[in-house]
């Protein structure tokens, strides 16, 4: 799958150290630091294409582009990885139930997702795989799990023994009863005749009439969502067998820490014996009038039609950074307004001549972002420096401040 357009990021200057990164781990439940190294692996877990890109979208992506960012500006290199789920049951459901083909809903999903991404400066990742092109990684996997005795068959389907994994439910403690809840509330199939436990995953759904299949070793059909994920980050992640964990920072919104993310982690931890990820890291649920924006409630708003109301995309991203990514939130009109006023603001104290001292204000955006990527913190920063701007400072450099603005927290003046 082809990613989408990089975008370039220009470097932080050499005299401003970054501190390590402290970021809020899940299965800790804590701040977890981030110790310097060259190399950073991360995978966060992309859209199923159906209903491309609401701003619950838009937040976690920010939230992972502002990681991204801060890591490689302490010099390291980031390693980013992302799936798109391009066929899963809720893309049939919504293909059906519009009348369309589900691969022609898939492409022009995506496509709308690349360009909503573009337009909020997000950096794409180095591998963008889809779970269609991923098949034979899958089965791969699905044949090293065999090995691990983790594997079982219900009819033509296989499923993962979970309870195989000794830390299961260590990254979402919850407990068995909260777990086949929400197992079933998100697509989950705890009920199902022959399972040897309620919760275990699937791995591999033999074809229904109706539907489409690929051909495997494990006969015709498609792949389990959460083996995609396990599959796609151990496969691209150029896992390093020296490190104690595959991956560093497992990624997405906090609607994913159960089932989806404690079983690929499970999977992963029963294929090559190392726990999952270092980190385990979510981002907050964003709302409108009082309810989760969710695609079966309805009430999304899309990234494409704010641009298309002519919506600077900076404003977007700045509407967003005005909350913490963890913070769940309604989204306020009200937001959007004053972080185009903000922005309009800051334009013009970046074009004087003369502008208020820039060293602190980029050190002070440093220490908010260090602390669990405090971006209202961040914000809170530069809106001093505009009022001490105003009010006459000088002394500072405003390019300077500019290229920081943009190198950290995707602000592109
Ligand atoms: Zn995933």
């Amino acid at each position: 799958m082809n990613s989408w357009a990089e975008v370039a990021i220009p470097p932080l200057a050499t005299r401003f150290e970054v501190p390590e990164l402290s970021i809020f781990d899940t299965a800790r439940g804590q701040n977890s630091k981030i110790s310097k190294k060259p190399k950073y692996r991360m995978y966060v877990c992309g859209i199923t294409p159906y209903d491309a890109t609401h701003l619950g979208h838009a937040n976690t992506y920010l939230a992972f582009d502002l990681i991204n960012r801060y890591l490689r500006a302490s010099g390291s290199e980031v390693l980013f990885v992302q799936n798109i789920t391009d066929i899963d049951d809720p893309l049939l459901e919504r293909a059906n139930r519009d009348g369309i083909d589900w691969q022609d809903l898939a492409t022009s999903q995506i496509d709308l997702f690349r360009s909503d991404m573009v337009a909020l400066h997000i950096i794409p990742p180095a591998h963008y795989i889809g779970a269609v092109e991923a098949i034979p990684l899958v089965v791969d996997a699905i044949t090293a799990l065999e090995r691990a005795e983790t594997v079982y068959k219900v009819d033509n389907d296989y499923y993962f023994k979970v309870r195989s994994d000794s830390a299961f439910g260590s990254r979402s403690h919850l407990n068995d009863q909260e777990m086949l809840k929400i197992f079933s509330e998100r697509g989950g199939d705890p009920q199902r005749t022959g399972k040897h436990d309620p919760l275990d995953a699937l791995l591999w759904l033999a074809k229904r009439a109706n539907e489409p299949g690929w051909e495997s070793i494990y006969g015709v059909g498609r792949p389990g969502w959460h083996i995609e994920c396990c599959a796609i980050a151990l496969g691209y992640l150029d896992i390093d067998p020296d490190e104690s964990t595959s991956l560093d920072i497992q990624g997405g919104g906090s609607d994913l820490i159960f089932p989806h993310h404690e079983m690929s982690a499970a999977q992963g931890r029963a294929m090559n014996g190392r726990e999952f990820a270092a980190n385990y890291v979510h981002a907050g649920m964003i709302g409108l009038d009082g309810e989760k924006m969710s695609k079966s409630k309805g009430n999304l708003v899309f990234v494409s039609q704010l641009l298309k109301d002519g919506i600077d995309p900076m404003a977007i991203r700045i509407a967003l950074m005005s909350h913490h990514y963890r913070e769940d939130h309604m989204w306020q009109q009200s937001d959007l307004v004053s972080a185009q006023d903000f922005l309009t603001q800051l334009q013009i104290a970046l074009s004087r001549m003369e502008v208020a001292p820039t060293d602190k204000v980029i050190k002070e955006i440093l220490s908010a972002l260090a602390n669990d990527i405090n971006t209202p913190q961040a914000l809170g920063a530069l809106q001093q420096w505009i009022s001490q701007t105003n009010s006459g400072g000088t002394g500072g450099k405003p390019g300077e401040l500019s290229r920081a603005i943009d190198t950290l927290l995707g602000i592109a003046i």
